[in-house]
């Protein structure tokens, strides 16, 4: 990004000098990162609208370095750009998977399913339907209490490639989701094509939605047209009550946000989930 009121010759100065030397050191810190064990998952729980019960999470990787913790925001297009995301995603899906083995183990037909981030990375390397494959026989997770979430904007270039591994992924009976829905270029016609079982509606939209006359018509016309095409509804960054009154009104089914839950360890997951259970 060009800074403001920059010149040519602000490329070279020692700040951006700095941030690059910052971006080669996170990407070499990356690589360590996994065998040095400094990844951790996070789950942040996914409720029903109108209850509050608790029907899935979402994983989220955090990053501790040495000391620190460094912001997924921050790493994972790194980990992209440098193609450390396949490594990361594959041991990314193997939580998820252990996860869902040990949620369903604890609590049956009535365990919170796992929703997982892809990165478009991940899409365009040939062999993830078959790491993906062999992760899933080695755990015994069942594909179909697993959801994948893909960002839409991701998928413009070399749509036919990506659309195939992904026919492959719903073929073993992985779900999808179609992550920040609405924030996308051709979301409508890209939806008819993909195997999409659920939207998660952009937190962008939700955010203002109790001020913003426009993201109310956003929410409601992405509700309306989830429901046309059979599909669940996930409305992200739910931080008040007027915004789950409003959303419950839409009949929006799903709600994650700060709101209900932040993401948190998984131990503390099982904690919050035992909780409502013992209600
Ligand atoms: P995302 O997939 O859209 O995930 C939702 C983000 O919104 C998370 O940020 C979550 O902590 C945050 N969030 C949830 N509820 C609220 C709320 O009520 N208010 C606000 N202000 N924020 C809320 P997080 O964990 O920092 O992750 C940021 C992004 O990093 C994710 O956005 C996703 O794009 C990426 N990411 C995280 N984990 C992974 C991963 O394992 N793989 C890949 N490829 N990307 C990941
Ligand atoms: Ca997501
Ligand atoms: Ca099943
Ligand atoms: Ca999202």
């Amino acid at each position: 990004a060009r800074q403001a009121g920059g010149d040519g010759w602000q490329f070279f100065n020692p700040q951006m000098h700095e941030r690059a030397l910052h971006r080669m050191d996170l990407a070499h810190g990356l690589q360590l990162a996994l065998e040095r064990e400094e990844l951790a998952p996070r789950f942040q729980p996914i409720v029903e609208a109108g209850s509050g019960r608790i029907v899935g999470a979402e994983l989220l990787l955090r990053w501790f370095p040495q000391q620190g913790e460094i912001s997924p925001v921050e790493f994972i297009p790194i980990a992209e750009a440098s193609g450390s995301v396949i490594a990361i995603g594959a041991w990314v899906f193997r939580q998820a998977c252990l996860a869902e083995r040990d949620w369903h183990r604890r609590w049956g037909e009535t365990a919170p399913y796992v929703s997982v981030n892809v990165s478009v990375r991940q899409l365009d390397d040939p062999a993830l339907a078959d790491v993906f494959a062999d992760i899933l026989r080695d755990t015994g997770a069942d594909p179909d209490r697993l959801l994948l979430e893909i960002t839409e904007s991701m998928l413009m270039v070399d749509i036919d490639a990506k659309l195939r591994v992904l026919d492959q992924l719903a073929g073993m009976g992985l779900r999808m989701a179609m992550d920040d829905f609405g924030t996308g270029y051709s979301s409508l016609a890209q939806l008819a094509r993909l195997p999409v079982d659920v939207l998660k509606i952009d937190r962008s939209f939700i955010q203002d939605i109790a001020e913003s006359g426009e993201s109310r018509a956003v929410v409601e016309a992405v509700v309306g047209l989830g429901r046309a095409l059979g599909l669940k509804l996930v409305a992200e960054g739910v931080e008040t009550a007027a915004q789950q009154l409003e959303l419950c009104g839409y009949g929006c089914d799903l709600i994650q946000g700060y709101y209900f839950y932040r993401p948190m360890p998984a131990d503390q997951m099982v904690e919050a989930v035992e909780r409502q259970t013992a209600l």
